[in-house]
């Protein structure tokens, strides 16, 4: 794998301060790919001088120029989807013709949409006697994690260009490369010295560093809810605007009058994609009792057919596939039956998880509460749509989810009780324009679109 001995700040790569290295294992074969560097607290300081220095000239550079450079972002990313599709698959271990739809895809359409949307917003309002400014919000510090990297970097770094912002982003120390990879691109794209800069490195080194640096305006974190909690606690202490997108246990409820097959295939298609690391995945299906034993048949044979190794890749890491085994055994061991899968880990090499559904699961049981991120399905019943509707929001999180019926206009009306950011309506697809983000401890914030683009602005209002 290509890769870069460097950091890549104001404009150029850059040995790293320190000797500290990351190795990068690819997880379906546990072979290392690729060493990159360990950055520093002084590394980082000096991405986030550079981005700082940056600030003026870009800021003030007309939107229809930052468009430019965003659209030539775009090229940049379509020309070389191949190398970002094999580049994630062999550090995050997702099947190639997955990366090259989604992994590659996503931040395509999503730098895309941000190209548009920085010609077209209107950065400037009229409210009475006063004309209001839409000003970059300033320098962005991104930390982002390694379930969809590309992505989660464009869905941040996109909508912070556009908004005229200069980003130091912090990857996930699992998927570095794809990050370089897009270093790469922006600097290909002639965007300025200093605008965007990359220093890989360990969380709680390099990206404690850049959520406490007082050169940062804006936090925007990507990843686990405990690390959230950290961020936004030094984010307000600092009275620093932040973003947090985080987990989710979203619930895919299936209405009596719903077509069954349908909805669990789907609902089984969307746990297994990524290997179930998906912040919002429907990890939770919530089946009607009248027909919850034909429901679970149906989920065990759909699972059945992801065979490890083809159409499922492994878990990003041993740690994570060991979590996930471990949550298995808990359901089991507080009642849940498994019906596909279970906790016996596929014959080696590679990080891999059986995909698992696990029915008879209760909403007070860890596997229906906690974010377990792999393949695991668990199948709960439900009364009526009260209990339907109690079950639904009976957890911490408010990510995303799904309704199907009979109709839209009985989904809409049951989503509409749902405490969550996102809900797909009868199968409904996945939109890059609309808000992404989180009811209660999902986070605080939306990513993509025009609502995304918002984040990295404020407003000075003028009066006449
Ligand atoms: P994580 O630790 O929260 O990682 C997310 C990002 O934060 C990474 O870049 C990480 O760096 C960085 N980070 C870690 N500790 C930090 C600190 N003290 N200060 C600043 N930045 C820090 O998540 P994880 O350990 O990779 O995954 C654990 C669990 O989090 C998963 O099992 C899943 O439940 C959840 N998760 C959710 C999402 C999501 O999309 N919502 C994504 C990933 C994980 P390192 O890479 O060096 O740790
Ligand atoms: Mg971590």
């Amino acid at each position: 794998m290509k890769q870069h001995d460097a950091m890549y700040i104001d404009g150029s790569w850059r040995p790293a301060e320190g000797s500290g290295t990351i190795e990068v294992v690819n997880p379906a074969d546990e072979q290392v790919i690729a060493t990159v560097p360990a950055g520093s607290a002084r590394d980082v300081d000096a991405a986030v001088r550079a981005a700082r220095a940056a600030l003026p000239g870009w800021a003030a550079t007309a939107p229809r120029e930052r468009a430019a450079r965003l659209a030539a972002l775009r090229d940049q990313l379509a020309a070389r989807t191949e190398e970002i599709a094999e580049t994630v698959t062999a550090e995050l271990g997702s099947p190639l013709a997955f990366s090259t739809n989604v992994h590659a895809g996503v931040p395509l359409a999503v730098c895309a949409s941000y190209a548009e949307l920085a010609g077209t917003h209107a950065f400037e309002e009229k409210v009475g006697n006063s004309t209001v400014l839409h000003e970059p919000v300033g320098v962005v510090g991104a930390i982002t994690p390694w379930n969809y990297p590309l992505h989660q970097i464009v869905a941040k770094a996109a909508p912070a260009l556009a908004a005229g912002c200069t980003v130091v982003l912090k990857p996930a120390e699992n998927t570095p490369l794809v990050a370089q990879l897009f270093a790469e691109c922006v600097d290909a794209a002639g965007i300025p010295a200093g605008v965007f800069n990359l220093v890989t490195g360990l969380g709680p080194v390099a990206g404690q560093a850049l959520a406490e640096h007082e050169g940062v305006d804006l936090v925007s974190f990507t990843g686990s809810t405990a690390v959230g909690k950290r961020i936004g606690a030094l984010a307000g202490a600092a009275v620093k605007r932040v973003a947090l997108e985080l987990g989710g246990k979203s619930a895919n409820v299936i209405l009596p009058g719903a077509d069954l097959p349908k909805a669990v295939a789907v609902g089984v298609a969307n746990v297994m994609a990524n290997s179930g690391q998906t912040c919002s995945a429907w990890t939770r299906m919530l089946v009607h009792q009248d027909r919850y034993d034909e429901a679970v048949e149906l989920a065990a044979a759909a699972a059945a057919k992801y065979v490890p190794g083809e159409r499922i890749g492994p878990l990003v890491s041993a740690a994570q596939r060991d979590r996930v085994r471990g949550y298995i055994e808990r359901g089991i061991a507080e009642g849940a039956r498994v019906v596909a899968g279970g906790p016996q880990a596929p014959a080696g090499p590679g990080y891999y998880v059986a995909p698992t559904v696990l029915a008879d699961v209760t909403p007070e049981m860890t596997v229906a509460q906690e974010e377990i991120f792999g393949p695991v399905l668990s199948i709960l019943k439900y009364a009526d749509e009260d209990d339907a509707a109690r079950i639904a929001n009976g957890t911490v999180y408010g990510l995303a989810g799904a309704v199907w019926a009979g109709d839209d206009a009985a989904a809409v009306a049951f989503a509409r009780r749902l405490d969550t950011g996102q809900v797909d309506i009868n199968g409904g697809r996945f939109n890059p324009l609309a808000p992404f983000g989180g009811y209660k401890q999902s986070g605080i914030g939306r990513e993509l679109g025009p609502h995304g683009l918002s984040e990295y602005l404020q407003t000075k209002s003028l009066q006449f």
